[in-house]
């Protein structure tokens, strides 16, 4: 593949970084003549207008003198837009490497093209990509707020209650649950107050 625009490496669980310079230029790192125009690459989106393109690779590039790290480490260290791309990037990664062979009848899939759907040319199975819906909630009592903490926690923190949706369950039935079985105690008025406007930027 020779495709202009971003290219975002990742070798195991680390991206390739360019952590040294400015915050908004982080990340993706470069362009394709960079890396060999490596092949099989997923168009995840866009980076300052152009076509940004990520691919897996099984041991990074000797020429270059990108920072390999952790998306995790990456949060705080680059700016929203780039750490979005960097966790979209991982995660379709991480699908396609994972529904290389159908789930119904283990023929090897293709990738349909226009859209993120593995398919099952034997079958037709589709296979998309998994998102986790995640539930956080506050709970108050006059002017206090019900904060928890994990025994895996450091010392001294403490959280909002938190948890994942269960297949079938609606997101107030999630909280509610969650609730229940973190700090035992039933709830009333659950209620949204806010709502996330892009990355980590509630109101
Ligand atoms: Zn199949």
């Amino acid at each position: 593949m020779n495709e202009s625009g971003f290219w975002l490496l990742r070798c195991g669980n680390q991206v390739l970084t360019a952590i040294d310079h400015a915050p908004e230029s982080v990340f993706p790192y470069g362009q394709a003549a960079d890396f060999g125009n490596p092949g099989d690459a997923l168009l995840i989106g866009e980076w300052q207008g152009q076509p940004c393109f990520a691919v897996e690779v099984e041991r990074l590039p000797d020429n270059v003198s990108g920072e390999p790290m952790t998306v995790g480490r990456l949060y705080g260290r680059a700016g929203a837009e780039a750490f979005a791309l960097a966790g979209r990037a991982t995660q379709l990664l991480d699908w396609k490497k994972n529904h290389r062979y159908c789930g119904g009848c283990g023929t090897p899939t293709e990738m349909k093209s226009g859209e993120f759907a593995m398919s099952c040319p034997a079958c037709g199975l589709l296979a998309f990509p998994r998102i986790t819906p995640a539930v956080m909630v506050v709970i108050q009592r006059g002017d206090e707020l019900l904060l928890a903490r994990s025994p895996h926690f450091k010392p001294g923190v403490f959280s909002a209650l938190a948890g994942f949706v269960e297949a079938g369950e609606t997101l107030e039935q999630c909280v509610i649950r969650e609730v229940r079985e973190e700090v035992g105690i039933e709830i009333t008025n659950l209620r949204f107050f806010a709502a996330s406007r892009g990355l980590f930027q509630i109101p």
